[in-house]
């Protein structure tokens, strides 16, 4: 039987946005109920050291800094709860959330922050292979390898930082770009490129996996020159994702306007959606900064017009 229950500012999301969003609104006394959704935390208790959080000369791991936050917005009221939005009704308020399919939540202002999830190939032997040597989370899972071999898929500052966390604990990582040069910052690729156990292998395409009872190789294709390619198989023991991000934004899109990839759009550098009340901060509206430091901003500005919004609405 579902149950109902009303808020006045709901915030959706564990990550720096929705922990820094529920600080502001739980000392601005909008008595903020947060759901921290399928990954407490979010991306960054994935990730090893976050080196460019402000504040913190020598680093932080990732896990560390989101349980700080999260700390600090339980000091000031925030209540924290363990569930996932499956569906929303924002066609008038107080809007609609419900909560696992199950219990609806009914709030007068809504902080979306619900981040971005890993992006896969969509090869079939990705599903086959699930837990059996397929990963979008070098840190969850390199441990496993060990001293072995695995390959990272991306050129970006994740599969960069990816493939030099694997090359700590595997004896060899292979890099495979799809282009001939890596997207990473400059300060990634050469770290990779000067890494013993690394190989970038450029103009590389993963197009399938093999193995019995879990991934003991890729199906690899090589470009060569314009219309020639060659394809041969690369023994591994680990595949690891690291090709970007999909804002989590699925639920929401009957109601709000999101870009061709999804991610919510807001008015201006304001974090306001086109329905008043509705907020969204961090990745899930940020195809371009995409940090942990821009998303806290974002959730600190989403914090602040709810706070105005129901005020000005005589709900606070
Ligand atoms: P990016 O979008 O920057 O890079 C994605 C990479 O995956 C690109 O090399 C892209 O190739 C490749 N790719 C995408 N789709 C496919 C596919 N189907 N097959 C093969 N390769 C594919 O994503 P990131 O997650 O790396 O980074 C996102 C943002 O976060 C960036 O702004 C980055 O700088 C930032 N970031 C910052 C960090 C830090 O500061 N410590 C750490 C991690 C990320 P192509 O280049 O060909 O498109």
């Amino acid at each position: 039987m579902s149950e109902t229950e009303r808020v006045k500012c709901l915030i959706i999301g564990s990550g720096p946005a929705g922990y820094t969003a529920a600080i502001y609104a739980g000392r601005a006394n909008l008595s903020p109920v947060l759901y921290e959704g399928l990954q407490p935390g979010g991306q960054l208790t994935t990730t090893t050291d976050v080196e460019n959080f402000p504040g913190y000369p020598e680093g932080v791991s990732g896990q560390q800094l989101m349980e700080d936050l999260r700390a600090q917005a339980v000091r000031f009221g925030a209540d924290m709860r363990f569930g996932i939005a499956t569906a929303a009704d924002l066609a008038k308020a107080p809007y609609r959330i419900t909560i696992d399919e199950e219990k609806v939540v009914e709030a007068d202002s809504i902080i979306i922050a619900t981040g971005a999830a890993a992006k896969y190939l969509g090869l079939e032997d990705e599903k086959k292979y699930a837990g059996m040597g397929v990963s979008a989370c070098a840190t969850c899972d390199g441990f496993f390898y060990r001293k072995k071999t695995v390959a990272v898929v991306g050129g970006g500052d994740t599969a960069c930082e990816e493939a030099v966390y694997l090359a700590g604990l595997a004896s060899k990582v292979y890099l495979l770009v799809r282009k001939d040069y890596l997207r990473a910052s400059k300060i990634m690729q050469d770290r990779v490129m000067n890494h013993p156990n690394i190989v970038v292998l450029f103009e590389h395409n993963a197009v399938g996996l093999y193995g019995d009872g879990g991934v003991e190789g890729v199906h690899v294709v090589k470009r060569l020159g314009q219309a020639d390619e060659e394809r041969y198989d690369l023994p591994v023991d680990g595949f690891f994702l690291a090709i970007g991000h999909q804002p989590n934004s699925e639920i929401f899109k009957e109601y709000l306007d999101r870009d061709e990839v999804g991610y919510i759009l807001t008015e201006g550098t304001t974090p306001r959606t086109k329905v008043p009340g509705v907020f969204a901060a961090g990745d899930v509206a940020d195809p371009l900064y995409r940090q942990a430091i821009t998303a806290a901003g974002s959730g600190c500005k989403a914090a602040i017009e709810a706070e105005r919004y129901l005020s000005a609405k005589g709900l606070v």
